[in-house]
């Protein structure tokens, strides 16, 4: 049996820990859907009415989170405004192109809470600029995660608990920041993953950060961040 070799130091493999499982959901691609709530577009000067748009972080962007865990993510150089924009994840199961909105649950492996966290001042100084704005959203750690869920465990949490919407929310240092539902996404889950496919191939490992709710603003090094979406792991992470 023989096995590649390299020249340089191979990359570790990326993956996030699966809430039951021993085994691990390997990592991708990030992708990203920008204003995706009404409210949060408009914070961000926009009507909230424009189609989906996205951007990526690289797969090593992401601090995965262990279950019942406290992360911690390194307050990133050049900002003066690191911004918290808690989102629900999908996790990509099955690939395909092309995918309508009522086929995309069958491509779906489960779902997670993550953190977009954005260099505000450096992304909007490359708005401003119209140039790409990777230094702003991409940068190292910029994408803590917790576990993720597989989609048939959290079907089964909402019909025992009796609920259609997920509430969404998170906490700085115990104050509420952020707080919205699922059921308020621009562009729901099928329909992301309908636009996406349109333009990309998916791919098992693929994630997809479906937008941020409105509340974004600064942290600070010592903040402890804590996340949520109802019926799925909590994200807790701290600020170092
Ligand atoms: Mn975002």
């Amino acid at each position: 049996m023989s096995s590649t070799e390299f020249v340089i130091p191979a990359p570790p493999p990326i993956s996030l820990p699966v809430l039951g499982e021993t085994k691990r959901f390997p990592v991708r691609r990030v992708f990203c859907v920008g204003r995706n709530y009404e409210e949060h577009a408009k914070e961000m000067g926009y009507t909230g009415r424009e189609p989906p748009f996205f951007f990526m972080k690289p797969a090593d962007t992401l601090v995965p989170i262990e279950a019942g865990r406290q992360g911690t993510m390194n307050y990133p150089s050049l900002t003066q405004n690191l911004h918290h924009e808690i989102e629900l994840v999908v996790a990509v199961g099955l690939g395909g192109k092309n995918m309508s909105a009522a086929q995309a649950p069958a491509h779906i492996y489960g779902y997670a809470v993550g953190l977009d966290m954005t260099r505000r001042d450096l992304q909007n100084d490359m708005k401003k600029q119209g140039r790409p704005w990777e230094i702003g959203k991409s940068f190292e750690q910029s994408a803590p995660m917790g576990p993720v869920l597989p989609a048939a465990q959290w079907d089964q949490w909402a019909q025992s608990a009796g609920q259609k919407d997920a509430a969404i929310w998170l906490k700085v240092n115990g104050e509420t920041r952020q707080t919205s539902h699922i059921s308020q996404l621009i562009w729901n889950v099928g329909e992301i993953l309908e636009h996406l496919s349109a333009a990309w191939e998916l791919a098992p490992g693929d994630l997809i950060f479906t937008g941020t709710p409105a509340g974004v603003a600064a942290v600070k090094s010592g903040d402890v961040l804590l996340g949520g979406v109802d019926g799925l792991p909590e994200l807790n992470l701290k600020i170092v």
